[in-house]
């Protein structure tokens, strides 16, 4: 386990229309965020996430389309090959209210995200390549 303070705490909006994992990773970039808890809420359209094949190491792709709450998202931000890496997990809720959700991947359009990062201050907390589960793992 690592040990961290909380160093600040950032509240507020997402750009609309962006990437929600590019948007984070280029926040986290700007404003040298190396280590974080991250917590978003809000209304995307579209959205791709994937479960993780543990036998093949990659991620099974899945995909919503249309306008969807975003119920929870929930993360981190860390350091992988040298650059701010976001780590998210999402539940998204159709108009029925039906949810799904998975580890966050690229093409999920902002339309609203309302965010909170805790940045710390403390250990280094960067990720490496792990062959047994083929994931990057902190080490
Ligand atoms: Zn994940």
């Amino acid at each position: 386990m690592h040990n961290f303070q909380v160093k600040n705490v950032f509240v507020g909006l997402l750009p609309a229309g962006g990437d929600l994992l590019t948007e984070l990773e280029r926040f986290a970039a700007k404003e040298g965020i190396s280590a974080a808890d991250v917590q978003i809420i809000g209304f995307a359209d579209g959205a791709t996430f994937g479960y993780y094949d543990d036998q093949k190491h990659e991620y099974i792709q899945k995909r919503m389309e249309g306008k969807l709450e975003i119920i929870s998202a929930v993360g981190n931000v860390s350091i992988k090959e040298g650059k701010h890496f976001a780590h998210l997990h999402i539940v998204l809720g159709d108009e029925k209210g039906e949810l799904r959700g998975g580890h966050l991947l690229a093409e999920t359009k902002i339309l609203v995200a309302e965010t909170r990062i805790t940045v710390l201050e403390g250990d280094e907390l960067v990720r490496q390549y792990d062959p047994q589960t083929g994931l990057w793992l902190w080490r």
